[in-house]
């Protein structure tokens, strides 16, 4: 098997280098709460629904669900790597285990509603089966990569339904075009700033290729970052160019000016922890392109946050790249940047777990999406934080939030 976990990959954002248009600007405090039903990407073992499931039959033969997806992705749902040479033509189906109903499709027969449209570059558009459900089977002939879209389609529904549930739906009415397969996008998934939309590649390596859409803590990533373009009215398109800078002259990758941070690498960082939000129990990041539980490494930095807990601003700063002479120079990447902020709030969320008092975390995450501008740095976002904080719940998690990134060597600008 060939390894991708010390590869560089980028899971990134289509970036153009356009200069900040926008001041400082902390508005945002309660712009979007409403309430709405309860969602989350609950594993089959943390089921609490087993008089509708009964767990001795097949999905496939259960009619009271219309889709058989994979828990997260095949490598999380086999609880460690894969065997080599899986690839379009695998079967995958022992994987397909996870019982979920996919719901509010218009009336156009595809998979799309007012929020989202899954599209597809390499395939077809899928309607429902036969027998009237989306019910696929990802073996041999799965030709219109139909798990990767109904996949897709259910992850940002559901992830969707879990902001609503804790304040708004940044994304709502926005009809978010998602590419489920583009086979000229290698080893790659992004959102497209210009576009406004979300296209997803495929991992091709040697003896295993395989729609990054089944690794869907990819696809709630990049719809993190679709989530952080509309909450913030846009800001993140205009980004401060003194504090994110190109890594590179020759490249087009950004990266943070110093270890203070910068909004490109705090949108990555909230990218990441939408997707461990929905999942936190495996939170691993980018499973189907390492072949790991672990999820990706870049720069020697795990994008799992539970692998770097202790790891601070400067020393993601200074993460020596050493695998590849040619990014010697990444100081201060924008995703391995964000690994600090995504790792600070988890940090911070699970703290409040052991409270009972996580859902309030949540809640504050949400809102200070609609408060970023191409001007913070993890210091101006944790002052926002701590602001909202204390509007929603009185500066309850204030210590919380502190200790966490202190613990990155983050303090806030304005002392609470
Ligand atoms: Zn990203």
């Amino acid at each position: 098997m060939q390894k991708a976990k010390q590869a560089f990959y980028l899971i990134l954002i289509h970036w153009t280098l356009v200069g900040c248009q926008n001041g400082f600007d902390a508005r945002g405090i309660n712009s979007f709460h409403l309430s709405s039903v309860e969602a989350s990407l609950n594993g089959p073992e943390n089921s609490d629904n087993e008089a509708v499931h009964p767990p001795p039959r097949s999905c496939f033969d259960n009619t009271q669900v219309n889709a058989c997806l994979i828990f997260k992705n095949h490598i999380t749902a086999n609880n460690g790597p894969i065997y080599s040479s899986t690839s379009f033509s695998s079967d995958l189906t022992d994987f397909q285990t996870f019982e979920v109903n996919i719901e509010g499709t218009d009336s156009s027969g595809y998979l799309q509603n007012s929020d989202v449209k899954i599209n597809i570059t390499d395939g077809q558009r899928i309607k429902r089966t036969n027998n009237g459900d989306w019910k696929y089977t990802y073996k041999n002939n799965d030709s219109h990569r139909a798990l990767a879209q109904t996949t897709s389609y259910y992850v940002i529904n559901t992830t969707i339904q879990y902001l609503i549930a804790r304040g708004g739906n940044p994304t709502q009415n926005l009809q978010l075009p998602v590419d489920a397969l583009d086979m000229s996008v290698e080893n790659n998934a992004y959102f497209n700033l210009a576009t406004e939309s979300i296209r997803i590649g495929y991992a091709h390596f040697t003896d295993f290729q395989q729609e990054l859409a089944l690794s869907t803590e990819v696809v709630i990533h990049e719809y993190g970052h679709a989530a952080m373009l509309k909450a913030s009215g846009g800001a993140t398109k205009y980004f401060n160019t003194n504090t994110n800078k190109r890594c590179i002259s020759e490249s087009s990758d950004l990266c943070c000016a110093n270890a203070n941070g910068c909004s490109v690498a705090i949108d990555e960082g909230a990218a990441d922890v939408l997707a461990v939000f929905m999942y936190p129990d495996n939170p691993g990041i980018g499973n189907v392109l390492s072949n790991d539980i672990e999820g990706l490494s870049q720069l020697g930095v795990s994008r799992n946050v539970d692998s770097e807990m202790s790891l601070t601003k400067q020393q993601a700063f200074n993460a020596p790249g050493a695998f590849n002479s040619a990014y010697s120079d990444y100081n201060g990447e924008i995703h391995v940047m964000g690994v600090v902020y995504s790792s600070a709030w988890r940090l911070t969320w699970l703290s409040a777990k052991d409270a009972g008092l996580s859902r309030e975390i949540e809640e504050i995450f949400l809102e200070h999406l609609s408060s970023m501008t191409g001007n913070d740095t993890f210091s101006t976002a944790l002052d926002k934080i701590l602001t909202i904080d204390r509007a929603f719940y009185k500066s309850r998690h204030q210590q919380r939030f502190l200790d966490a990134f202190a613990t990155k060597g983050i303090s806030p600008t304005i002392r609470p």
